[in-house]
């Protein structure tokens, strides 16, 4: 995966002149966490700026966040394990949260799950212990709402590219994703967003370095 300088390639130009009143325009750091509501009807574009980084999701109904995104419902709903342009983002009580409006890159992961120190050490030694991972990401990002470890859900791995083989098993493998790539989330009810703009460098989700990527909330024309 070539890396390139975000700020003047036309793909990445192309990507943040959003069709809309923008809200909201920030760039998230590598290995960071980042959180917004997304008010019902507005729009969230994620744009991933350098090419082939995995933003790990997790949704709630924002004024009750017992409600929250289940990978479960969204693949029975759909029919299909993937996520693209039309998927619906079903919560736990049955309901679309959010649905896919635009997807430029064609392809997201809801049944990977997210990194941790605990799948970590098991995957590739317990030397990796001490990096920093998705899970501490959501964790850091809930405390300061008051939400806990109970609060952790099924999410979504945007830009992450997880195939399922003809036998079942699954892939983690180079992804799809490259610079500008963005997909477009619009909200069918006001709804929490939190990211980790995930740490993990021990497989090719994040082309084993990090990068940021940049989220802009819009209201669409
Ligand atoms: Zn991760």
């Amino acid at each position: 995966m070539n890396r390139v300088d975000p700020t003047d390639h036309p793909t990445v130009a192309t990507a943040v002149a959003v069709p809309g009143e923008v809200a909201v325009d920030e760039v998230v750091p590598a290995l960071a966490s980042w959180s917004t509501v997304v008010p019902a009807g507005e729009t969230l574009r994620m744009v991933d700026l350098h090419g082939n980084q995995a933003v790990d999701c997790l949704l709630y109904a924002a004024h009750d966040t017992t409600e929250r995104y289940s990978a479960q419902a969204t693949v029975v709903a759909q029919r299909n394990v993937y996520l693209t342009t039309g998927s619906p983002l079903v919560s736990n009580a049955g309901r679309s949260l959010m649905h896919i409006t635009d997807d430029t890159c064609g392809r997201h992961d809801t049944i990977a799950g997210a990194c941790s120190r605990e799948s970590n050490t098991l995957r590739y030694g317990h030397h990796t212990i001490h990096q920093h991972a998705c899970l501490d990401n959501f964790l850091h990002d809930h405390a300061q709402r008051g939400m806990t470890a109970r609060d952790m859900a099924s999410n979504i791995n945007w830009f992450m590219n997880v195939p399922v083989e003809p036998d079942g098993s699954l892939g983690i493998v180079d992804g799809l994703s490259a610079p500008g790539k963005y997909v477009d989330l619009r909200a069918d009810v006001d709804t929490l967003v939190v990211v980790s703009n995930c740490p993990q460098v021990n497989n090719p989700c994040n082309a084993f370095d990090p990068t940021p990527v940049r989220m802009i909330r819009f209201v669409a024309r």
